[in-house]
């Protein structure tokens, strides 16, 4: 009930932001205009709080000084404590927001109360002690979390009917308790506590309304970014609704204010009931100085605690804005290389910069600010340490880049030497790129004097020019330090280099699973799956648990299918008929054949439309998936048909035909790369007991989706469940080419009864296209190699080539088949879970989210 009531008034704020903010200030101004009809005794009508000016005991000086460092210094740690909720500024501009508009809308109060401001100096320590900045964040996580405006609203409400009553009892807690104090007879405390309780209310008001609608109306303002998605949405708080749902106060603790603020009321009325008798005023002199010390004395002392306040709230803020900084990238840093888990790191190369001249194996060492120079160097090699504002900020970019730290000599060449000089040292073959700062790298490629994509040929080491290259980029991107987290240390790029990818920037850690052992033709292989889809690899797991299955391949032929065009369409019938016969074929072949040691031109495949050819080559190609190799006999073959018939004119080697990388009726029916077919028995045992399905279940949950199900959809070899989930896994993690996960999970799911008794389920995976190898691309990086070596498939077959290619495909086919049985008795499951549910047979179960976590469930 309480919930609902705070809930449609955050949604009331958060709707209205503009209402409520005018509506708010008007109050604010109405209230100090009023200021003229309050009473000058009204505020301290309880215990009538004295002035400040009237006690001046040098005690209280440094009383105060105390409380008010640790009043900045509080403030300072809740910062702090903000920040490590994953924004600095924004949670942090709410947090200053709070503490202004807190301090405001109190100054209002009090000056409405008719009380002197003057009071507040000695109160405001105090008053910021009683700020609690988590809670403007708890409500600015809620709103920062939303994809669109109407989710803040939604957020903003939701966080207020979970935050709301929590404030509302803390506030309320806070003033019974502070309010002790205004009975205390201490006059500093008195007046502290008065404008401590003023400060709680006004801190409650804003926060339940001002603050709410300011977030919602900051957050509509900048709604959209340049690529169309809030720029406010933070990932890391994606989950915050469901950690406060979780988080929600402890009843107990809950019970225990009630009652708290319950006996500090009764005490607060009895206090105050005891107060209205005349007998319990004290005697007070306005203006009288109690304490001897004098006038001098007391102002230098003020003098001396304004300097030191002033002097630590100056230092934490610098350390705010301009060290937390580094801190946080650095350990963002250590982030990067637990993830990447490299091993120990020399320093970079590029921290050699001040190399400049000198012999390589030599660095310099800094002396007294100045760098040692080479008797052997040509040019001055001397160095003012200190460095330039951009090589500083360069150091420091790219130190916060880099997992490891650079040496400090990285910063000390400040002064980068003219292009003509870089280029004179890069081309000479005794000192080259080595002898170049980063600094001057960079200006070299600004210059366009070494191309960007080149850098990692260019320079010493191909790490170096990705580092620059990393350098280079982060200005111009949106967020400066969004390469901090994508590793590029200890990474093989010669392997890179020219085969695999270009203007290299790091490289993505994907993370492995490993589902099995998959019991395939009576052998077992852990089958490695690089995917973050959650759930996707148990599940495998479970499908191979069923036990082992049988493989065949059928066919195992790549495909190339170029565009031609002859002046007719008659033309091109006559260059088809020749194709088609034996000695055009062979002519042909020859052409194709001698391009590589494995492709063997086997068929031709010629179709026309008008006068444009399309001729599919087709070819095996050992264990290399065999797109580059065939296209190039193909291209030879071109030539070759061009010789034959010089007005074939070559509109392009890819027409289409192939298909390569898109979905076509073509590959499903006539196959492409290797041509798989797994089947399985599954005892009726085994479909209960780890399927936790039934044969009958499945069988017709198979016709029904899989085969019906797609025909409807005018599916093009999609009937499975999730062929490509597997597919795709195995591909990333075995250095595949990934985009064709399109043509090779082509599968068509078979399930039938078998058994004497018809219990047991018969299932079958057919897969005509599957495209892959086991050398060449992405199979040559060391991590794939591995995930390749797990199933001992890795590199050139020793037996036959391509033997090792087709046993890859034997894999994916058979963890195919697995995939299918655990996602498909999962849906199977899932249903009978929800019939028992409604049986009340099962407790506990929810809506599922992901089918396949209805494995979780299990
Ligand atoms: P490749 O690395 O270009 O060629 C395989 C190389 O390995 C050939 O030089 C081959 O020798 C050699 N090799 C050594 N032992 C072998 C064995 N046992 N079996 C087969 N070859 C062996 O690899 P690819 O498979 O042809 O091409 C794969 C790359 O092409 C991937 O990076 C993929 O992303 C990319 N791709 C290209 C296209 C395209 O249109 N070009 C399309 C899709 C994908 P030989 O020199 O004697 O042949």
């Amino acid at each position: 009930m309480l919930a609902r009531l705070f809930r449609l008034h955050g949604l009331l704020v958060a709707s209205h932001p503009w209402e409520v903010i005018v509506g708010t200030l008007a109050l604010t101004v109405c209230l100090m205009s009023m200021n003229s009809l309050a009473t000058s005794s009204q505020m301290c009508s309880w215990n009538e709080c004295p002035k400040v000016e009237e006690v001046i005991h040098s005690s209280d000086i440094i009383i105060l000084t105390i409380t008010r460092c640790m009043a900045i210094v509080y403030i300072y740690f809740q910062f702090k404590n903000l920040r490590q909720l994953g924004s600095k500024y924004i949670l942090g501009i709410a947090g200053l927001f709070t503490v202004f508009s807190s301090f405001v809308f109190s100054t209002v109060v009090i000056h409405f109360f008719g009380k002197e401001l003057t009071g507040l100096n000695e109160a405001l320590p105090f008053f910021l002690l009683l700020i609690d900045l988590s809670k403007a964040c708890a409500l600015a996580k809620f709103a920062l979390s939303s994809n669109s405006q109407e989710e803040v609203r939604e957020n903003i409400s939701q966080g207020m009917a979970i935050l709301g009553p929590t404030f509302t009892l803390d506030a309320l807690v806070e003033c019974l308790v502070i309010g002790v104090g205004t009975m205390s007879g201490v006059p500093q405390l008195e007046i502290m506590c008065c404008f401590g309780c003023m400060s709680v209310l006004a801190n409650y008001f804003v926060f339940m309304t001002f603050f709410p609608a300011c977030v919602s109306l900051v957050l509509e303002l900048s709604r959209e970014s340049r690529e169309g998605r809030p720029i406010w949405q933070l990932s890391h708080f994606a989950r915050v609704l469901a950690e406060e749902e979780d988080n929600k106060p402890n009843p107990v603790t809950q019970r225990v204010k009630i009652i708290m603020s319950l006996g500090l009321a009764l005490v607060h009325a009895h206090t105050r009931l005891a107060a209205e008798h005349p007998a319990q005023v004290r005697p007070r002199t306005p203006g009288s100085v109690t304490d001897p010390l004098s006038s001098d004395v007391i102002c230098s002392s003020m003098d001396l605690e304004q300097v030191i306040t002033l002097g630590l709230a100056l230092l934490l803020a610098v350390k705010y804005v301009f060290f937390e900084q580094t801190e946080t990238e650095s350990s963002l840093s250590l982030k990067s290389t637990i993830i990447s888990s490299p091993p120990p790191q020399k320093p970079r190369v590029a921290a050699d910069c001040c190399r400049r001249d000198l012999p390589a194996p030599k660095p310099p060492c800094m002396m007294n600010g100045t760098l040692a120079t080479s008797p052997t160097s040509t040019s001055s090699a001397v160095s003012d340490s200190k460095p330039s504002p951009e090589a500083d900020t360069a150091f420091r970019e790219t130190e916060s880049l880099a997992p490891t730290p650079r040496s400090p000599q990285s910063s000390c060449c400040s002064e980068a030497r003219t292009l003509e000089e870089c280029m004179a040292i890069l081309s000479d073959p005794q000192r080259g790129a080595s002898f170049l700062s980063d600094k001057e790298v960079m200006n070299l490629v600004t210059s366009r004097n070494i191309l960007n994509y080149k850098l990692e040929s260019v320079l010493d080491t191909p790490e170096r020019g990705v580092a620059i290259r990393r350098d280079m980029l982060s200005p111009k991107l949106p967020v400066r330090s969004a390469l901090a987290s994508l590793p590029y240390k200890d990474y093989d790029y010669s392997k890179v280099m020219g085969t695999c990818c270009e203007n290299v920037i790091g490289y993505m850690p994907v993370p492995v699973g490993v589902a099995g052992p998959l019991l395939l033709d009576e052998k077992q292989f852990h089958v490695p799956m690089a995917t973050t889809e959650g759930c996707l690899v148990a599940s495998t797991n479970r499908g191979c648990r069923a036990g082992g299955c049988r493989s065949r391949i059928l066919a195992d032929s790549m495909t190339r299918g170029p565009v031609v065009r002859l002046p007719s369409a008659c033309r091109a019938a006559e260059v088809k008929g020749w194709l088609e016969t034996s000695d055009g074929f062979r002519v042909i072949k020859e052409a194709f054949d001698h391009t590589s040691r494995f492709a063997r031109l086997e068929k031709l495949l010629v179709s026309i439309a008008g006068r444009n050819l399309y001729i599919r080559f087709q070819s095996q190609t050992g264990d290399a998936m065999g797109m580059n190799m065939i296209t190039k006999g193909t291209e030879q073959a071109l030539h070759r048909l061009q010789q034959q018939y010089p007005d074939v004119q070559v509109l392009a080697v890819s027409g289409n035909y192939c298909t390569d990388k898109k979905s076509a009726a073509i590959n499903w029916i006539m196959g492409r790369g290797k041509s798989a077919v797994c089947e399985a028995t599954v005892p009726a045992k085994v479909v209960r007991e780890v399927l936790k399905s039934s044969t009958a279940a499945l069988v017709e949950l198979n016709i029904n989706k899989n085969l019906v199900g797609s025909a409807m959809a005018g599916s093009i070899g999609g009937f499975n469940a999730h062929a490509a989930n597997i597919v795709a896994a195995i591909y990333i993690a075995c250095g595949q080419d990934p985009a064709q996960t399109i043509g090779s999970s082509n599968c068509i799911t078979q399930m039938e009864a078998a058994g004497p008794d018809g219990e047991d389920l018969y299932i079958s995976c057919s897969m005509p296209s599957i495209e892959l190898g086991t050398v060449g691309g992405g199979t040559n990086l060391l991590p794939q190699q591995a995930c390749l070596q797990m199933l001992g498939v890795q590199g050139s077959s020793s037996s036959e080539p391509g033997e090792n290619a087709r046993q890859l495909a034997r894999v994916v086919c058979g963890t195919v088949l697995a995939g299918e049985l655990s996602l498909m008795a999962a849906l199977a499951a899932g249903h009978l879970v929800k019939s028992h549910m409604t049986h009340n047979s099962v407790v506990g179960l929810t809506g599922c989210c992901c089918i396949l976590c209805i494995l979780c469930r299990l």
